[in-house]
């Protein structure tokens, strides 16, 4: 439907954001009308924040006080999530702008003087016995909707030592980021990016997003060989380094979990959302006992790349050419459309978030980069995007438009203190949104050239969202057991664990590659984060499980699936999310939970052998 005021990006050029028609911008007058109600929220909150501080002492005298405390914060919760989107996103549409850059600093010293002069809540209610506190919650009605909230302040009580205890841990704390610190230091800060000459001549310095491009791009092996070799070949230099800052981690780990009193460094991971280490175990051993599919996808490539040999190197280059444009004003539809067996009013308000200006679409001068939803509680979430055209964009849509429905169905569902979820299930409705869109690609997919590459699209997703990152799980618990059974940690032994992990996932599919075995000294997580990962893979999981009852032939299966997902959606963050997942039919803890992930990956495998005619 062509309209007057259509735009659409031209490539190589940066418009400047008056020079967007607005049907392509977010309306952002739903969360505040201008910046003199924005003042007016800024105020509100100021004023609850002091009179907060007022109801320190009253927490023990019954159902009232605790009750008034938890309504309060309730209160100055929707106003932080008002006043800071109102002026985060204003300065992600253009970060030129100091005043607002002002504005939103402003709102970020409200909150540090909102948690210094809060500080005092939760050591005053974990004061009082939790008997008590369950009598209180039995009795009031108001009060028990806040029950899950406190039960798991209460949970997470568990492992907080005495004053003198956490006065200590409080002061080892200081060291705590320094392996982390050490080796960004090493990776970004301190190193020197390596050069190599191409085959045609071309010198080129490898950055990461340069290597990335080569190895997505480059046509020529031996090109890409020498950008793989020469990449890591600065791991491989700093190799008893970085093993050193890893034992860091490792031991800084092991320390904490043996002073909280927990019997392993995944007890003390887990503990936090309630997640038994049964999941993480039984991810590890199901994902390895459903490596072939994996193999048989990196066999069928290796024969139609026509190599002689095959390597890592090898495996993110695209099996065919093919450089279709998504033009904005359609894929629109197409979202809309793939979202239909969600049913009619899920269609709708994914409707709603294309017309009433809830995204932002394409980049100008000054915007922020990469693309995410944003939960605004009190308006509707809003979307940041840089679209353009290409098949990442559109994926990238259709997965920030699964956060969004998200946040709006778990808005409307759940009072305040829920309405947010965990990383560990933020991720379902992203994927399961991306599985949609697929399907409906896939069926209305013009050419056999367009079929692979969207085939290649979502085999190579889930290979790096699943198999990729449940290797990475394994590869840290590993070296976790090792300082718990006091065993030591050495490059030797670091690089000899992951060579064995790429034997036990790839097989005889991966030529040997020496330098490959450094890889785990290339992963920022390990160093940043120990024990996140695996919650890709998990999220994964249950994506796939989900899709299968979505998907099923029988109607009635048909609707229950698509019933039990949109209530986990509009669960919020009202409960673990085991047992959010569980609710929704998903039991990560059962072994068919993991094969849905390979069965899927083998249906999309066999589908691209068919296409290629391999
Ligand atoms: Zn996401």
């Amino acid at each position: 439907m062509p309209q007057l005021d259509t735009f659409r990006p031209v490539p190589g050029t940066l418009p400047t954001r008056d020079a967007i028609p607005s049907r392509y911008t977010w309306d952002l007058t739903a969360i505040c009308r201008d910046w003199d109600d924005w003042t007016r929220a800024y105020r509100d909150l100021e004023s609850e924040i002091e009179s907060f501080a007022t109801l320190q002492g009253t927490l023990a005298q019954g159902v009232d006080g605790l009750l008034a405390a938890f309504r309060a914060m309730d209160v100055m919760g929707a106003l932080s999530y008002r006043i800071w989107y109102f002026a985060s996103l204003h300065y992600d549409q253009d970060q030129r702008d100091n005043a607002i850059n002002a504005k939103r600093q402003q709102v970020q010293i409200l909150f540090a003087r909102q948690q210094q002069t809060g500080s005092w809540f939760n050591p005053e209610l974990l004061a009082i016995p939790f008997d008590t506190v369950r009598d209180w919650l039995d009795a009031s009605a108001d009060l028990a909707v806040y029950r899950f909230a406190i039960e798991s302040l209460f949970h997470e009580q568990e492992h907080v030592l005495d004053e003198q205890g956490e006065r200590l841990m409080s002061f080892a704390g200081r060291f705590n980021s320094v392996p982390h610190d050490s080796y960004a230091a090493l990776t970004t800060a301190d190193v020197k990016c390596p050069s190599i000459t191409l085959s045609g001549g071309e010198q080129v310095t490898l950055s990461y997003g340069q290597y990335r491009v080569l190895l997505e791009t480059n046509r020529r092996q031996e090109d890409r060989a020498a950008a793989y070799r020469a990449f890591h070949r600065s791991y491989a230099d700093n190799q008893n380094t970085y093993a050193a800052l890893y034992n860091g981690v490792l031991q800084r780990d092991w320390f904490h979990a043996r002073a909280r009193g927990y019997e392993t460094t995944l007890d003390a991971a887990l503990h936090g959302n309630n997640i038994p280490i049964s999941v993480v175990e039984n991810l590890i051993a199901g994902a390895k006992q459903a490596v072939e599919p994996l193999r048989r996808y990196h066999r069928l490539r290796r024969r139609a790349l026509g190599v002689e040999t095959y390597r890592l190197f090898d495996v993110s280059l695209p099996l065919v050419e093919h450089d279709a444009r998504y033009p904005y004003d359609q894929v629109g539809d197409w979202i809309v459309d793939s979202v239909a067996p969600l049913g009619d009013e899920y269609q709708q308000q994914v409707r709603r978030a294309f017309d009433e200006g809830w995204i932002d679409v394409y980049e100008n001068v000054g915007k922020r980069s990469g693309a995410y939803s944003a939960p605004v509680y009190g308006a509707h979430p809003y979307m940041l995007l840089n679209y353009n055209e290409t098949l990442d964009a559109v994926f990238t849509l259709a997965h920030e438009m699964g956060h969004s429905m998200h946040t709006l169905l778990a808005h409307q569902a759940q009072p305040f203190v829920y309405a947010g979820y965990t990383i560990f299930v933020a991720e379902v409705p992203s994927t399961l949104s991306e599985a949609l869109f697929l399907d409906l690609m896939l069926e209305r997919a013009r050419s056999r050239e367009e079929r692979i590459v969207l085939l290649q699209h979502a085999i190579d997703s889930i290979a790096s969202t699943f198999y990729t990152q449940v290797l990475f799980a394994d590869f840290e618990l590993q070296a976790h057991r090792l300082v718990e059974q006091d065993q030591p940690v050495t490059a030797d032994v670091l690089n000899a664990t992951y060579a064995a992990l790429l034997r036990e996932y790839y097989g005889e599919v991966l030529d040997e590659e020496e330098v490959s075995c450094v890889t785990w000294a290339r992963i920022p997580h390990f160093f940043s984060t120990p024990y996140y990962v695996y919650q890709y893979a998990t999220c994964f999981a249950s994506t796939a499980r989900l899709m299968q009852g979505v998907r099923a032939p029988e109607s009635g299966t048909r609707a229950e699936s698509v019933r039990r997902y949109l209530s986990l959606l509009g669960a919020g963050g009202s409960d673990y999310p085991m047992n959010l997942l569980a609710q929704a039919g998903v039991d990560l803890s059962r072994p068919d939970t993991v094969r849905a992930v390979s069965t899927e990956f083998e249906a999309l495998v066999v589908r691209l052998e068919s296409e290629l005619g391999r």
